[in-house]
């Protein structure tokens, strides 16, 4: 069997500081360290429940986070971006996925960079009227493949708000709890082996026994999204099947939800290209 693993770095454990998230950062080796040690937690439990095969997602900023000279040899690390479908892109073939360091959705309260793909650039998405947290777009993704979401470990916030509202099969693994944005408090590493090692054998055990679900959302898909610049819908617009809403909202309708998911990365790249340009 092969499992999937997308990781992100906010929502993982002692990460808690913009100088942790961008290569460059003083704190960013020690982010590296943190996710590429969870990452190899993971794939250890996973290969001892039949995983043989593990596909691993870098899926933060410019996705070379996870070191690969500590991965074991049946691991293998989709690294770099851009790339089709971002955080899940090498999901194919995969029988499941599992989302570490996974953070809430832009706005969310007491939550550790609460943000939702691109803090630079976008307020908010909603997909089919539903305000979406970076894993539940990457799970409507997965879910239209026919791959169950069976274990997401990151933020407590997002696994007692989105997760367990919209996949309450999945198996929840808290890794931090927010205090703020920029603050939260986390467990041992040794804790949070074990909480691993105990969430992915009962979500192994769980989608043996066909208690696992992929998650969906109807096609055609319509999305609307909130800039946090009114020259980023300016350029949105530019997308001739683009509506303007106001001066910080588009809507669009595409065929099918992975469209969906390709024209959002292209809209938040190409707003943070005019912030650019225009300086
Ligand atoms: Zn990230």
């Amino acid at each position: 069997m092969r499992a999937f693993i997308s990781v992100d770095l906010e929502g993982l454990p002692y990460v808690t500081s913009p100088l942790h998230l961008r290569p460059g950062t003083p704190l960013y080796d020690e982010a590296r360290e943190i996710a590429t040690e969870v990452v190899n937690i993971a794939a250890e439990v996973l290969y001892s429940n039949g995983f043989d095969e593990i596909t691993v997602a870098d899926s933060h900023g410019p996705m070379v986070n996870v070191i690969p000279s500590k991965l074991p040899e049946y691991v293998e690390l989709v690294r770099g971006y851009p790339r089709p479908i971002s955080m899940v892109s090498g999901v194919e073939g995969s029988d499941v996925a599992l989302f570490l360091g996974y953070h809430a959705k832009s706005g969310t309260g007491r939550a550790s960079f609460d943000h939702t793909y691109s803090s630079a650039t976008i307020d908010w998405i909603k997909v089919n009227g539903v305000e979406v947290s970076e894993f539940l777009l990457n799970a409507y993704v997965l879910g239209k493949k026919g791959i169950p979401v069976v274990l997401v470990a990151g933020d407590r916030v997002l696994l007692e708000g989105d997760v367990k509202v919209h996949a309450p099969w999945a198996v929840r693994v808290p890794l931090k709890d927010s205090i703020s944005r920029y603050s939260s408090k986390s467990p041992s590493m040794a804790q949070v082996r074990a909480r691993l090692t105990a969430g992915i054998t009962e979500a192994s055990i769980k989608f043996s026994e066909g208690e696992m679900k992929s998650l969906t959302t109807e096609e055609p898909v319509n999305v609307e999204i909130r800039f946090l610049g009114s020259h980023m819908a300016d350029t949105a617009e530019l997308l001739p099947f683009a509506e303007r809403l106001d001066g910080k909202r588009v809507a669009f309708q595409v065929e099918t939800v992975e469209d969906a998911y390709r024209v959002i990365q292209l809209l938040s790249v190409a707003a943070y290209g005019t912030s650019s340009l225009v300086g």
